[in-house]
């Protein structure tokens, strides 16, 4: 059956195409009822931390991929971290040596960094041509007891051609000519990523691996293991890069690519499932929305795009602010009562009668809103005792004889009103204009910005019940002067 993994390198947040990776893979498995599986590929012991394995996970576990085996929830084929491997990796290398299909290699920086610089020199690509590759037991003896450290080289066939088969890219032909005896071990015993990925894919029995475009020209290499330790390769499919809006490529180094930035902001993560799923891969047709399920059923490799995914915030934001108004109003109350908090508008504990005032002023706003940060500034008018026009458009509907006559119309309606319902204060601002013999905008109008200083903005029927008597009355009195 299928099993497929994710093996971030935990050297920092999981970012956008490292989501894209996972979610991938997580829906591949999911489609095909196999395994997803997640491993911790910590082999740059100096750039991984504790800290960022953390960040990952919590941020897979945010956007709702679940695993099925691999770190934290364990599994038959663990550790699931490759330093807690470390002794499957030296015997496999020690094997590769002894088989010949490895070597030890003692050049130093310098004399590696030399051999490069000729290389580039002469337009070649800078690789290592196997200085050590037949080494005597003198040389050897003579580096030792120099105090060198060998790291051990994979030797690379001559006159070899190896065929990558992608299932998103087809054909892809590397020669061998070109890919230099690269390190397996280094020098402090700790193996690279192209010789750990090939041991923990054999062992962990994975049989497609989908992963992003900038590993295609890993894969020859890796291949060249599997064919050397005379083992089955598993399917290769590489999906292509994210480019921001200007063309050039994404990456952790840009500031808002990763998923707890996102999860801060207050996107919702199954908008950004939906969004992430959409780089890359579409189901054909005009439909944008999808739930996970809905996505699980139709994925298929088939239509995963050759072509770069453009990553385009603003359909991001459009995606979000649709889950956003569909979305439960309790959550979305409970996500943005730190917002509110934050911003200072809210102080002390919130209580039953907070909540529900909360809710009700989330029940307007999430109307304006991207994502759920972006609350507090659709909610001054909720809070602020005065509510001057903000500009000189405002201030222009505050002008005129009709102004006094409708708000003491409806200054006296409200004082009356036994409640301030919807469909109460429907009722009020029609008998406002039937007192007033005045029409449509005439009486909305001074209203709107006597209560929001706004000229555009929610329905006041939406936002008076939220303000209540007081509050509505006293916005009111101010704008007569
Ligand atoms: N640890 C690698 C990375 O984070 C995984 C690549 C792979 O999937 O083989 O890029």
């Amino acid at each position: 059956s299928v099993r497929v993994r994710f093996a971030p390198s935990p050297t920092g947040p999981l970012h956008i195409g490292g989501a894209r990776s996972a979610l991938f893979n997580w829906l591949f498995a999911r489609h095909h009822g196999g395994e997803f599986i997640v491993r911790v590929e910590d082999t740059d012991l100096e750039r991984s931390s504790r800290e960022s394995e953390k960040n990952i996970l919590d941020a897979l576990r945010w956007l709702g991929l679940d695993w099925d085996e691999g770190i934290e929830v364990g599994g038959p084929n663990g550790p699931y971290r490759q330093t807690e491997r470390l002794q499957g990796y030296r015997a496999l290398a020690q094997r590769l040596l002894e088989e010949g299909h490895a070597y030890l290699c003692y050049c130093s920086e310098e004399e590696l960094a030399a051999e490069r610089e000729q290389l580039m020199a002469k337009g070649e690509l800078p690789r290592y041509l196997g200085r050590c590759r037949e080494l005597c037991s003198e040389d050897t003896l003579k580096f030792e007891a120099e105090g060198r450290k060998p790291v051990l080289r994979f030797k690379v066939p001559k006159n070899h051609v190896v065929t990558v088969s992608d299932q998103v890219r087809g054909q892809v032909e590397f020669d061998c000519e070109g890919i230099g005896d690269f390190i397996i071990m280094k020098s402090d015993n700790i193996p690279t990523y192209n010789f750990a990925v090939v041991a923990d894919d054999y062992n962990m029995k994975i049989t497609h691996v989908i992963r992003a475009e900038e590993h295609l020209s890993n894969t020859p290499r890796q291949i060249l293991i599997y064919q050397a330790l005379g083992w089955k390769t598993p399917e290769f499919a590489h999906i292509s890069l994210i480019l921001g809006n200007d063309r050039a490529k994404m990456s952790k180094r840009h500031g808002a690519t990763s998923m707890v930035q996102y999860e801060k902001l207050g996107y919702l993560p199954e908008a950004l499932l939906n969004f992430l799923a959409l780089l890359g891969w579409s189901p054909g047709g005009e439909e944008e929305i999808f739930t996970a399920g809905e996505i699980q059923q139709q994925f298929s490799l088939d239509r995963v795009a050759k072509n770069p995914a453009v990553f385009d915030i603003d359909k991001l934001n459009w995606l979000n602010g649709h889950y956003i108004r569909q979305a439960d109003l309790d959550r979305l109350t409970q996500m943005a009562i730190p917002y509110l908090q934050e911003a200072g508008y809210l102080a002390g504990e919130v209580d039953e009668e907070k909540l529900n005032w909360v809710r009700q002023v989330v029940s307007v706003a999430r109307n304006y809103v991207s994502f759920m940060q972006e609350i507090t500034q659709h909610v001054e008018i909720y809070f602020n005792k005065d509510v001057a026009p903000e500009n000189e458009e405002a201030a222009q509907i505050l002008v005129g004889d009709h102004v006094p006559v409708v708000m003491n119309a409806a200054i006296e309606l409200v004082s009356q009103a036994e409640e301030l319902t919807e469909e109460a204060v429907k009722a009020l601002l029609k008998a406002v204009g039937k007192q007033t013999g005045l029409k449509g905008k005439m009486v909305f109008m001074p209203l709107r910005v006597a209560l929001t200083g706004k000229a555009h903005g929610p329905e006041l029927y939406q936002i008076i019940p939220i303000f209540g008597k007081e509050l509505t009355i006293a916005r009111l009195k101010a704008a007569i002067k």
